[in-house]
């Protein structure tokens, strides 16, 4: 929850809900959200908060599914008052006009969320787990990764220093990709035409970034080759290192390539880490040793807690109010399942559906309603 990385998310979700229109049918009432935010404890207030004192109103719902800690406390999701107006900007537990309530989703007994949702994607479903990484205040990494064939895992770190905890979620298979921070670098004196950067010691620059909770090139690579990654990406790199303007920005290329060659070396050989820039696209590769096992589905076995009412103790599932009361313990391998789906209307229960129109397809919200249809373009 750092500035630098959630001070855009007001912004974006103010361009994705749309403005508020002209009631055509009165009494309408949206129930399912447009966007869907998961993030830790604190998102909600966050957006929420923010989303009233910039006064924002939108066409479009949204909600935010929190990830709960085992020590952290739930944010209500109080309705606004009956006959109210106004946008109650100083009770923080009051949901915005155009909030609906979200999940709260507790971390299993082992400290990760396990398919704390999934969603549809191009060659198969796509089920997301999250885990805590180390940093110098709370941060997530996530897993993005195939149900079936091809079984492709994305792996995106938040800032760190230390990603360890990921490793149950980053096995069986291993990441096709990781994206990993190297935030600070050494950079050795032949890549530096200035010689400004190069003045800094390995042993200096590695001692500042692991004070701030930040990786070196050397440290992705390393758990790079920990986990087994098929490739690996570096982001979040220091804003002393600029990406290259352009092509011809020779001075800017090679201290780039000083940290990417650092990240590789550490990763092992023939290995070539890339360093991220905005707008960069990545393919994720299909492992040539998998078996086509299309409509196979894998199996998974589940731990994790959705509450949204109140916490329950890990292993308690007696006493459960509704279904959001739920909890998956099972030890031996079961058939997939999602508790988002079991207890909320989820982007794949909100009755998303794909059209196919000559080489391009959409996914259209579908509203069995009638009255809230709208279709989202996207080009392939
Ligand atoms: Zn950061």
């Amino acid at each position: 929850m750092h500035a630098d990385h959630i001070m855009g998310v007001i912004t974006l979700l103010r361009n994705l809900l749309y403005r508020t229109k002209v009631i055509l049918y009165p009494g309408q009432v949206i129930t399912k959200p447009a966007v869907q935010l998961f993030g830790p404890a604190g998102l909600r207030t966050f957006v929420r908060q923010n989303l009233k004192y910039t006064l924002t109103r939108a066409a479009d719902r949204y909600c935010v599914h929190e990830l709960l800690t085992v020590h952290d406390s739930i944010t209500p999701c109080d309705p606004i008052p009956e006959g109210s107006t106004s946008f109650h900007s100083a009770e923080a537990n009051i949901m915005h006009n155009s909030e609906l309530p979200g999940l709260d989703i507790r971390a299993g007994p082992d400290g990760l969320w396990r398919a704390l949702t999934e969603g549809p994607g191009r060659m198969s479903k796509i089920l997301v787990d999250a885990g805590p990484i180390l940093h110098r205040d709370p941060c997530i990494g996530y897993v993005f990764q195939e149900a079936w064939y091809p079984s492709r895992k994305v792996v995106i770190l938040g800032d760190t220093h230390n990603p360890e905890a990921m490793i149950p979620l980053c096995s069986n298979p291993a990441p096709s990709l990781l994206v990993h921070e190297a935030t600070d670098s050494h950079i050795s004196p032949t890549a530096d035409a200035e010689g400004k950067l190069s003045r800094r010691s390995a042993e200096k620059v590695l001692e500042t970034a692991l004070s701030l909770g930040h990786s070196t090139p050397e440290m992705a690579g390393a758990f790079a080759k920990r986990v087994g990654a098929q490739k690996l990406v570096l982001n979040h790199i220091g804003a002393r290192f600029p990406a290259p303007r352009n092509n011809l920005d020779h001075d800017r290329k090679r201290i780039i390539r000083d940290i990417t060659k650092k990240a590789s070396m550490a990763w092992g050989p023939n290995k070539a880490a890339v360093a991220a820039v905005d707008f960069l696209r990545v393919e994720v590769p299909i492992d040539p040793s998998l078996k086509d096992t299309r409509n196979q589905p894998t199996t998974r076995t589940e731990v994790g807690i959705v509450n949204d009412i109140e916490p329950n103790p890990p292993g308690e599932i007696q006493g459960a109010s509704s279904l959001r009361d739920y909890q998956f313990y099972d030890s031996e391998p079961v058939e997939y399942v999602n508790p988002n789906a079991v207890a909320s209307t989820s982007t794949s229960q909100a009755g998303h559906i794909q059209v196919q129109d000559g080489g391009r397809s959409a996914f259209v919200a579908y509203d069995p309603s009638g009255q809230n249809r709208r279709k989202r373009r996207r080009k392939h």
